[in-house]
């Protein structure tokens, strides 16, 4: 290079911040590998905690090293170590993050640990984050890891609580039409709001953590959405109308594959795009190859829900008296008070059937068990990147929603996409069954015929002249004007 050429300007530093949660860890890890793939130089902010257990149970090395742009750094949760983490405990989390993580978080960012940070990307459900941004004049972005819909519902909070829907009266109430969320006036009833919308008074401390922190975004340079216009274009009109400049990059974990496949080096192409904080049982892979095609239900509760054992009991009846084959991931801490390794105490003829037909694990390698061809229904609580995941590998579902968000996503999935049973509020054998029969045998060919029809769509979104290809590029470049 002469002397008379300028400097190369480095490229922009983005800075990561999920919540310390596996489903957000997850979908933001995504966002960091693609960020780093267009050059971006980026810092992913683990908890101390979820660190540990990524580098423990995930080949990070694998993932990321050939990045050079690219670093982990890690911060307090807020926690003590033996928390549980999990969905009986959900809002100590939250307050924890806010107490004791965010001042930490700041105090990073006043002293420079971080270097020089041209842009944050958060957590928008720490929307407290963009104070801390604007005060030091950082801009900042939001991306949640929920669906636009259930963004938007979060968002419309004010005008159901001014309208009187919320709090839901009672029982009688639970399957009245809402009128106060646009866009969904014709489908939404009370028992598909949120799950902290289920609350006796309007204070409820879940309901108004999440009205708050989302109203919070419209404020952010930007909204990254991990969702794609053909799935919830008319929901994402409405969030325009508050949030103009509103990316959707989704499904997150397809549009890295996309990417990575049209990238030259090889090294690029083989790195690995999971993100554990639990150590993965593969050997259900090889029990897989071993059913025919489409005859296995995959079942997963996902990372954070807790069953009482009665509603194991009454799903494990079900799945067993549907006589469908069953692969089911049982996480050692999703029974409520039962301490790992206890004794079940479970009736033998459930025993008997699993051994027959069904095969557990106690974390499983996802997205490849939904992309398997022995898979051919999927028992979800609905959480947002199992939906996406299972969109993508063509997956139809049966819902039951655990909290938060899925409750609306689950809706979607039965009513607006029609990909899907939504078994919202029942836990009993006879339904359990009932809605596999539906799933597997009598609703087949509908349900092949829209799973096929949104996966491709899916993939087209994410592959070149795609919307959330595009719209990618387009937040690249924002980002890199922003940094100049
Ligand atoms: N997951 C996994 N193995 C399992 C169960 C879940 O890899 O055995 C992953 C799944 O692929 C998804 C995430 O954990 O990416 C769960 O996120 P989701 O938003 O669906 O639910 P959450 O755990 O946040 O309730």
């Amino acid at each position: 290079m002469s002397n008379m050429e300028p400097p190369h300007p480095l490229p922009p530093h983005v800075l990561i911040f999920p919540l310390p949660c596996q489903g957000h860890v997850n979908s933001m890890l995504n966002l960091a590998q693609l960020l780093s793939l267009a050059g971006l130089h980026v810092t992913f902010l683990n908890s101390d905690h979820n660190h540990d257990l990524l580098v423990r149970y995930t080949d990070i090395q694998a993932r990321f090293a050939c990045y050079p742009g690219f670093r982990f750094t890690t911060i307090p949760d807020g926690l003590p170590l033996e928390h549980p983490r999990n969905g009986e405990s959900f809002m100590e989390l939250f307050d924890a993050v806010k107490s004791i993580t965010m001042p930490l978080f700041r105090e990073m960012l006043v002293s420079g640990q971080f270097g020089l940070v041209n842009c944050i990307i958060a957590d928008g459900i720490m929307g407290y984050t963009i104070d801390i941004a604007n005060e030091l004049g950082i801009p900042i972005f939001h991306f949640r890891t929920i669906s636009a819909c259930s963004f938007w519902a979060y968002f419309s909070i004010p005008q159901l609580i001014e309208a009187g829907e919320i709090p839901i009266k009672g029982n009688e109430d639970m399957d009245a039409l809402v009128k106060s969320v646009p866009g969904m006036e014709t489908f939404l009833r009370s028992r598909d709001l949120p799950s902290f919308c289920r609350c006796s008074d309007v204070f409820n401390p879940g309901l108004q953590l999440v009205m708050n922190e989302t109203r919070q975004s419209p404020r952010a340079r930007g909204l990254i959405l991990n969702t794609f216009e053909n799935l919830e274009g008319p929901i994402l009109s409405q969030i325009r109308t508050q949030c103009p400049t509103t990316y959707t990059i989704g499904p997150l974990h397809a549009h890295l594959k996309s990417r990575l496949a049209k990238h030259a080096t090889n090294t690029l192409q083989r790195s690995s795009n999971s993100s554990s904080l639990w150590e993965v049982d593969r050997s259900c892979m090889t029990w897989l190859d071993q059913q025919s095609s489409q005859s296995v239900v995959y079942i997963s509760f996902g990372s954070i829900a807790v069953l009482t054992r009665e509603q194991v009991i009454e799903f494990w009846y079900g799945v067993v008296n549907s006589k469908k084959n069953f692969l089911w991931v049982r996480r050692p801490d999703s029974i409520a008070g039962n301490k790992e390794g206890e004794s079940e105490d479970i009736p033998v003829e459930l025993v008997e059937g699993t051994k027959e037909r069904g095969y557990m694990v106690g974390w499983a390698p996802q997205e490849e068990v939904l992309a398997h061809k022995a898979v051919g229904g999927f028992l979800t609580h609905s959480g947002w990147n199992s939906t996406l995941e299972s969109i993508v590998a063509g997956v139809p579902m049966v819902c039951w929603p655990y909290f938060a968000d899925q409750q609306v996503n689950s809706r979607f999935v039965s009513e607006a996409w029609k990909l899907g049973v939504d078994m919202k509020d029942l836990c009993d054998r006879k339904i359990v069954e009932q809605m596999l029969n539906d799933l597997m045998v009598e609703r087949r060919t509908e349900f092949v015929k829209s799973t096929a029809e949104m996966a491709g769509m899916s993939r087209r979104s994410v592959n070149e002249g795609g919307s959330s290809y595009s719209n990618f590029d387009r937040l690249i470049e924002d980002i890199r004007l922003m940094s100049m």
